[in-house]
């Protein structure tokens, strides 16, 4: 039980009860449900640039951002007003309209390896779109994908590995058939060695890889230039497609995504997030020859009512806009690494094991000496401590990721004073924490 400053229930509890009679857990997505940090999920009932309001009225600095699209700060005046103008013009109209074209440019043009883009609804849709497109225009069933990366939650992505080296999957899920998921090959992320036998020993039959080329699924992971580099090697070498899955990561960790940090040209990407500036817009893009094996021009199947919907394109098209502003990412890079250092060096005085990452408006917090590399180091993390730490950061009024396995962000409206405001409130918790 959760109880407000006057000692009353707290109405987030009252409707945490509620919800849980008509929504599976209460929740409409899984990890708000606060199962990995314990405790009531706060219900949110408005926002305003980096602060987000609860059912009892009390204010947080937002550090999920609604898991990455809140980019230009909650409820960002420019964005509001074109998603009214375009709600006014219709909310839908199952035909095209001109700011698809013009949304499908924006997205050609800020990330050069896509020549065509579809536009779909969610980032589950745009991989699972991503990775029927290579599988049809390979002709190959069998995809190789990293322990610890999220693509969203189509069958064959919700994969654990197998129990031995280089064998075929397991499911993470109850419903998903293990036929479905007998093609997919899970690797460690960072790991050149196993991609390196991997292809060795199955090379011609993979139709992709798909990989975070920035991992944010895994708490914050950064990929090493090597391993990205041998992907792309190997990729090119058998004729597999390379898929990044910057539904995350693009336009996160910089204006051409992962892809132009790193460098390297993927055969497709998959957007999301960011690119709906807070609305439901996804999308899946690549060279115009892989492009146009999708119907209605080719054989690999995909569709959406509501796909390129115009009131979700107004809110992502003016999102768009709005990074581009001169110094937008050395101002949202300036705030993460501000917020990182602070947390490491307050941890630091406290005497507690702790450090932080970011990349671009990303950001990791681990209770361990250093930034985990794959899967299996975050787990080792303490993640007892980490859910102490949430709470005691939540009773400040700062709102973390519910979970030791997520990424933060921070938007273009964190200004230095909410940084610094974070850094104290966590000063006294780590403090704490030590006593
Ligand atoms: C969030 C996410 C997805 C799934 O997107 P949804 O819109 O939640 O379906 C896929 N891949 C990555 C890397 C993500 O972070």
């Amino acid at each position: 039980m959760t109880t407000t400053s006057r000692n009353q229930v707290s109405k987030n509890d009252e409707l945490f009860e509620r919800a849980q009679k008509t929504t599976p857990g209460g929740v409409n997505s899984p990890v708000r449900a606060f199962r990995s940090v314990g405790g009531t999920p706060r219900f949110i009932t408005r926002a305003e640039g980096p602060y987000f309001w609860d059912a009892d009225d009390k204010r947080y600095i937002d550090y999920i951002g609604s898991w990455g699209p809140a980019i230009v700060g909650h409820a960002h005046p420019v964005v509001v007003k074109a998603v009214q103008e375009a709600a006014a013009r219709g909310l839908s109209f199952g035909a095209p309209t001109e700011g698809e074209i013009l949304m499908a440019e924006e997205i050609c043009r800020l990330v050069p390896s896509i020549e065509q883009v579809r536009l779909v609804s969610s980032g589950t849709e745009a991989t699972m779109s991503a990775l029927r497109l290579a599988r049809g225009a390979t002709g190959r069933d069998k995809i190789i994908k990293f322990e610890g990366c999220y693509h969203g939650h189509a069958d064959s992505l919700l994969v654990k590995a197998g129990s031995g080296l280089l064998t075929f999957g397991n499911p993470t899920s109850a419903g998903v058939p293990e036929d479905f998921v007998k093609h997919t090959l899970v690797l460690d992320y960072n790991n050149v060695a196993q991609l390196e036998q991997a292809f060795a020993e199955f090379g011609d039959e993979i139709a992709c890889v798909i990989v975070e080329p920035v991992a944010g699924n895994m708490n914050l992971i950064k990929a090493s230039e090597a391993f990205l580099q041998a992907m792309r090697a190997l990729c090119t070498k058998h004729g597999s497609v390379l898929i990044f899955d910057e539904v995350m990561c693009g336009f996160r960790v910089a204006l051409g995504g992962a892809q132009e940090l790193y460098g390297i040209k993927p055969d497709l990407t998959a957007l999301g997030k960011v690119i709906g500036g807070g609305l439901p817009v996804a999308a899946f893009g690549g060279s115009a020859e892989l492009m146009s094996k999708m119907a209605p021009l080719g054989a690999v199947y995909q569709a959406g009512t509501l796909s390129g919907n115009p009131v979700a394109v107004a809110a992502g098209m003016t999102t768009l806009k709005i990074i581009q502003q001169p110094g937008f990412y050395q101002q949202l890079s300036a705030t993460a690494a501000r917020l990182a250092a602070g947390l490491t060096k307050a941890a630091k005085d406290a005497g507690i094991v702790f450090c932080a990452d970011a990349v671009g408006g990303m950001f990791g917090l681990y209770f361990s000496e250093t930034p985990p590399n794959n899967y299996a180091e975050m787990m080792a993390g303490d993640r007892a401590r980490f859910n102490v730490f949430f709470h005691a950061m939540l009773d400040e009024g700062v709102y973390f990721a519910p979970a030791a396995f997520e990424a933060g962000f921070v938007s273009a409206q964190h200004s230095d004073a909410v940084i610094d405001e974070t850094i104290a409130a966590a000063a006294r918790v780590f403090k704490k924490l030590a006593a």
